[in-house]
Parts: structure tokens; sequence; C-alpha cells
């Protein structure tokens, strides 16, 4: 997928005042300008940082928000107080800024320099109490921003800002996403339903429709040379395919017939501009399958995508693809479906009709046809696979509450299943959630989380919590420490709390 940090940038505002004179502020321009360095060459920092000039002043802060937040490039802003910046001139700024906001609380220096420290570095290097400062206001104006704290030089400090830096990415796709959805929802289904205009407003994301026989028309349209070029692909080596669907078996038509539907796919979401789907086997016009690979193939390309008309999960799909972008493992759509209840083997198995990532695996997934019950068209081509175990992955999902948005996630243990699948013709994860099945359950029955998710084994956690508090959304998580009574009542202060921010 396209690198999306390319070109963005994240905005380093260092605050001071004029009361210290030349020499100092010639210090604390030329200190800040080490401390940006260092970041620029931190690899886990996935961001360029920007350091902008010194602010001194109320109109000089004002500014400079103002200019970062017409600024496409402009992802996030990091603010360090060097010396002692009195609050008051950052109040008319931080009123007009509408980037994500990082407080960094740190200092040139890790030691003391206890045998030569004289005033004069102390009037300097005062951020202990300069942040505490900007801290206050921050926290009066009742601003949501994500708080690091240490040396620069420090492996968490670099760490917890790179995070960061993946979230404000995952904000600015998310509020420059187009969905496209491919006919309505599932029919009767009530959590893939949400109020779109809402969510624009929200979250930015603009989710609009088009109809299947548009799609159809593209299928149709695709050109014979586009459609062999992605058969060549199906057959490159990439995946181990099953002999009935290569060049000289019996069912090679149907990989074709896979092909022309991926290359209409790709050629309606190139021409309107769009990184997330949804598609709907209610409604599939006279496609011949139920797009299988396709939509497989796309989440490896970092779209987003959710089936059943799903344009929450497409989202979070996309988000989270552009959020892990760079970093081994991936994200996709999962569904709960069996769960194994044998005492010391409690563990959810997770699937989807066909459209599961690839990106979760690192196995060759293997290329095949079978029938699908549902949906009443031909055999649709897909591809099978295991996802790969790993520790502190998630799902996550997003419901809408219509008074609010609530987000959930789940820290799990992807593990290698029990037993070989012999007769399962889907790809497939199992996984034990935390802090058991039975708690992990009922805290997601409880919080009315969705049975679509996104299983994400490519970022932490702290990603999904900076990007919930960037959203101010409610972030409700089920981890190893989850107890259902604590997480009933915090569901509950949540409710009171988000009715009191939101208004009656
Ligand atoms: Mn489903």
């Amino acid at each position: 997928m396209k690198n999306p940090f390319e070109g963005k940038e994240v905005w380093f505002f260092v605050g001071s005042q004029d009361l210290y004179g030349e020499e100092a502020l010639r210090q604390v321009a030329e200190q800040s300008k080490v401390i940006c360095d260092y970041f620029n060459q931190q690899d886990i920092i996935p961001a360029k940082i920007v350091l902008k000039p010194t602010l001194k002043s109320s109109d000089a802060i004002r500014e400079a928000f103002l200019e970062a937040g017409a600024n496409e490039n402009c992802i996030g802003i990091m603010c360090w107080m060097h010396t002692f910046s009195p609050a008051k001139m950052w109040i008319r700024g931080l009123q007009v800024n509408n980037k994500p906001l990082l407080q960094l609380n740190t200092q040139l220096d890790k030691e003391i320099p206890w045998d030569v420290m004289d005033m004069d570095y102390m009037n300097l290097n005062q951020a202990a109490h300069g942040d505490r400062e900007f801290g206050f206001i921050v926290s009066r104006l009742n601003i949501p921003r994500k708080v690091v704290v240490g040396h620069y030089t420090n492996d968490d400090v670099c760490k917890n800002i790179g995070i960061w830096t993946r979230a404000c990415i995952g904000w600015y796709e998310i509020n420059h996403l187009k969905v496209c959805r491919i006919g309505d929802n599932m029919r009767n289904v009530a959590v893939t339903e949400g109020d779109k205009t809402e969510a624009e407003k929200v979250f930015g994301v603009s989710v609009n429709t088009w109809s299947s026989n548009e799609l159809a028309a593209k299928v149709h349209e695709a050109s014979d040379e586009q459609v062999n070029k992605i058969v060549d692909e199906y057959l490159d080596g990439r995946y181990e395919v099953a002999p009935e669907l290569q060049r000289d078996g019996a069912r090679f038509e149907s990989l074709v017939d896979a092909a022309r539907i991926e290359a209409g796919l790709r050629n309606l979401l190139e021409e309107n501009d769009c990184m997330a789907l949804t598609d709907n086997f209610e409604d599939l016009a006279d496609l011949k399958q139920l797009p299988g690979i396709a939509t497989q193939r796309l989440f490896e390309d970092g779209y987003g995508f959710s089936a059943e008309g799903d344009w929450k999960t497409a989202i979070l799909v996309r988000v989270a693809n552009v959020m892990g972008y760079g970093r081994p493992g991936g994200a996709g759509l999962m569904e709960d479906y069996c769960m194994n209840f044998v005492e010391g083997q409690q563990a959810i198995l997770g699937a989807h009709m066909l459209e599961v990532s690839p990106t979760l695996t690192d196995d060759k997934p293997r290329l095949e046809i079978h029938p699908l019950g549902i949906g009443g068209k031909e055999d649709p081509v897909r591809l099978v696979f295991n996802a790969t175990p790993k520790e502190d992955a998630m799902v996550i999902a997003l419901s809408d509450f219509r008074d609010r948005w609530r987000l959930v996630l789940n820290m799990v243990n992807v593990i290698k299943p029990y037993h070989d699948l012999p007769k399962l013709p889907v790809a497939r994860a199992l996984w034990q959630p935390k802090p058991s099945l039975p708690v992990s359950a009922e805290c997601w029955l409880r919080a009315g989380a969705a049975h679509h998710t996104v299983m994400v084994t490519s970022t932490c956690r702290k990603v999904w919590e900076d990007f919930a508090r960037i959203a101010d959304v409610e972030l409700a998580e089920i981890d190893e420490n989850t107890t259902v009574a604590q997480f009933e009542k915090d569901l509950k202060l949540n409710n009171a709390y988000y009715k009191f921010e939101n208004g009656f």
C-alpha cells in the first residue's frame, strides 16, 4: 500500500517568552533543533517532525495554530515549553486549533549538571514548570491531548511519540476517507446500521452508495488486458493454486470471472477515489460470484472492506491499515463464528464467508473454489489460510448508539488452531480473548459491541487509545485486567460522562 506518511508532518511548537533576552532565546531555538533532529533520526517515529520558530507571544501563537490548521500536510502538533511560556498567551491559539495535540514534557539534559548549575542554567531549563503552566491551560480549556514525559532520547518517549503519530495519520485518513457502499445493509441487521451524516460530522468520513448495477457495469467493461494481468498475478506463485483453477484446470473460467470482478471493483473504487468499500451478498446484480479473492486482495493494498453493508467496520479496517503502515502483521474484517468451550482450550473461531484479510497470515494462502450456500450465485473463488499466531492482537468494533459512537476493543491472543479444519473452505483465525472467553464475551455483549470487527495484528492498543482520544469518542477496553463488575460500572460512568459532554 501507499505510504500514508509521505509528505505528512508533525509540527513542533516550542514555547518561551521575550523576557529572557536574545541569547537565551537563541539557545532555546538551538536546543529545540537538537531534540527535533533526534526525533527525525528515529525510525520508530514514522512522520517527519518540523520545528517551527520559537513561540513568544499570543498573536504569534494564534497565527501558528491557524497556519497549522489550514495546512493539509500537518497531521498533528507537538508542544513543548522549553522555558516558561505564560499560558494565557496560548489560549487564543489553542481555541482555534483543529489538529491532534501532544504535550511533551522533556528537557535537553538528562542529568542535572550538579557542579556547574547556576541561575542562568535554571532560567533556561525550566520545562519542569513551564510544561505544568501549559498543562493547566490545556486542561482548563478541556482540550484532549496526548502527554509524553521523559528525556527525549528515552526509547519509550520516542515510541510514544511514534504511536501518537500513527493515531494522527489515522485521524487524518478518516477525515479524508470516502467509503463506497455497493448496495445497502444486509436485510434486518441492526448493528451494521448507523448514522452516516453523524459519522461525517464526528469523523469526517464520507459514506455514500453506488448501485450494484454500477459495479456490474464496471465488471463488464473491464478490459481483457486488465483481467489477464490479474489472472497472471493469481497464478504467479504467490498463492498455492488448486489444480482445478489452473490454466488447464476444469474451473479456470471461474478464476477469470473472479479476476474480472476484481478489475471492476478496482476501477469503481479508483474512479471515485474511495479507499474503503462494502458489498452485500443479497444485492449482487448480475455478478457471477460474490466477491471473494477480490476483497481479500484489496485488503492487501490497504483498502478497508466489510461485508453486508457494514460501512463502520470498513472504515475501521482502512484506519487500521493506515495506522499500521510498515509494521509486521495486518488488519481485516473478522466475525466471531464458533466458540470452543473446552476447559483449558477456550477460544473463538472467527472467519467470514470469504472475506478474510491475507495480511493476517504469514503462510502462503491457498487459492480455492467451493460452493457458498447464500447469495444464489456461482461458486466463489477465495484465499484460504490460518491467521498467524500473535500475542496481544486486538478485535475492535464500532457501534452507533444514536447519542454517540462506542469503540470496543478486546485484547486477544491469536493462536494456532487446536486441530486441522479439513472441511472448512474459508480463511480463519482462532483466538483466546482476554481475560477469558466468558468474561470477554459478557463484557462484549454488555457493551453492545458488533459481531463484525476489525482484527488488528500490526499495531498496539495505545495507537487506538490515542486515536479515540483525538476523535473524542468512547473506547471501552477489555483486557487481562477486566472484570465484569468494573466494566459494567465503567459503561455506566461513560453513559453519564458522554451525556454531559455532548449535551442532553
Ligand atoms: Mn458478516
